[in-house]
């Protein structure tokens, strides 16, 4: 679906004060979930099927909502009596998948930007040009050669300020457009979800599952499925991998920023210092993690997710690989005449995945926390149908 196309779509419908139709795969979603409320068979995989119990029809907020709440795991499409090539072709992964690449693409701020989303594989490789090609000609303006630069002091190479000159406005604009568009999709669906405002111990519960990814435990603790339909820890602890080193990494950079204002200790930072200790053990983690995630995806079930957003997968996955190892090659390369070189590899990804972290996988991590919120919140108030157990 394209977000022009689902603008004159809703526009159209707003104009003749009729309800905004559903797109053929907010419709699927449905269809499949309408099977799923008669069978059952799956509530105790994930957060879905408790909140799909809650419902006896799917309109396009409580679509987007599930779709969101989805993990992707594929349990219920290993388990399932209706899957492919059963005549009722019950694919939830999938399904639910191609709504969330819908709901990034017509949430995004500002709205013409969400096209980034159907070509993101072209969106990534230009980011990460246009980022490289800026620091490549910086140095070359500001220091005359890429190679043997004197010394180890980064900002002997390129000063302090105009690096934060040219990372603060992209990292403010991508802070803006992802908290934005998320609060487009809240709006959205809190409605959909009770309306009832958010709570200490909703907001407790869903820190705890986003913290613990703990739907992709396939709801038994013995993981989720990738290949086939075995059991596998693998997705879950790449994950883990992943999220932490990307999170240490950002306390590395904001540690050293608040060390550079407050204590006036400028870069480069040597072990055992903080933002050292913080940034090698983010960029091990974070080296891990993706490689292992690339392999898991090389596998996965042709069946698993929506294989128009491959490209956008794995191009987040070896761009957050590229910012790891550059830096931690910068770091073994400091003081050696690499090490400009160097250092423009490794600014110009981070500032390739600065900018296209609204457009992109990263995405999904927002908007699933914001799905996962809401759960959380709805699942305390009354049952609407009382049908079926949370
Ligand atoms: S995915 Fe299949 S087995 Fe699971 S609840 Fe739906 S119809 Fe039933
Ligand atoms: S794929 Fe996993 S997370 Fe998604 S609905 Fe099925 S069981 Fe739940």
């Amino acid at each position: 679906m394209q977000t022009l196309e689902a603008l004159a779509r809703d526009a159209r419908a707003l104009a003749l004060g009729e309800p905004v139709p559903p797109s053929a795969a907010e419709a699927e979603v449905a269809r499949q979930l309408q099977i799923c409320n008669a069978c059952r068979y799956c509530e105790g995989f994930c957060a879905v099927f408790p909140a799909m119990t809650r419902r006896l029809e799917f309109p396009k907020a409580d679509v987007h909502f599930l779709a969101n709440l989805c993990h992707n795991c594929g349990a219920c499409l290993h388990a399932c009596q209706y899957a492919p090539p059963h005549e009722f072709a019950v694919n939830i992964p999938q399904a639910m998948a191609q709504v969330r690449g819908q709901t990034y693409q017509d949430y995004a701020w500002p709205p013409a930007l969400g096209a980034l989303y159907r070509r993101n594989g072209l969106a990534l490789s230009v980011a990460l040009a246009g980022g490289l090609a800026l620091f490549l000609a910086l140095a070359v303006a500001l220091r005359g050669s890429l190679w043997s630069v004197p010394g180890a002091d980064f900002y002997a190479i390129f000063p302090h300020n105009l690096l934060v000159g040219l990372f603060a406005p992209v990292f403010l604009f991508a802070t803006l457009a992802l908290a934005l568009g998320v609060r487009r999709f809240w709006r959205d669906v809190a409605p959909a979800t009770s309306g009832a405002p958010l709570s200490a111990p909703a907001t407790a519960e869903a820190t705890h599952a986003v913290l613990r990814l703990q739907y992709l435990d396939g709801g038994h603790g013995d993981g989720c499925h990738n290949e086939d339909d075995a059991y596998t820890l693998s997705r879950r602890r790449f994950h883990h991998l992943t999220f932490y080193g990307f999170l240490l990494c950002f306390a590395a950079t904001a540690v050293a920023t608040l060390s550079h204002y407050l204590l006036g200790l400028p870069a480069p930072y040597d072990l055992p210092s903080v933002p050292k200790l913080l940034g090698a053990a983010g960029g091990v983690s974070l080296t891990l993690g993706t490689a292992g995630l690339w392999r898991l995806n090389l596998r996965r079930h042709a069946l698993h997710g929506d294989a128009a957003q491959k490209p956008m997968d794995r191009g987040f996955i070896a761009l957050l690989f590229l910012t790891a190892t550059s830096g931690l090659g910068l770091w073994a390369a400091r003081g050696t005449p690499a090490m400009a070189l160097l250092l423009c590899l490794h600014l110009g990804a981070v500032m390739a995945l600065f900018a296209t972290l609204p457009y992109g996988k990263f995405a999904h991590g927002i908007f699933r926390t914001a799905a996962l919120l809401r759960h959380a919140v709805e699942k305390r108030q009354p049952h609407p149908i009382g049908l079926g157990a949370d």
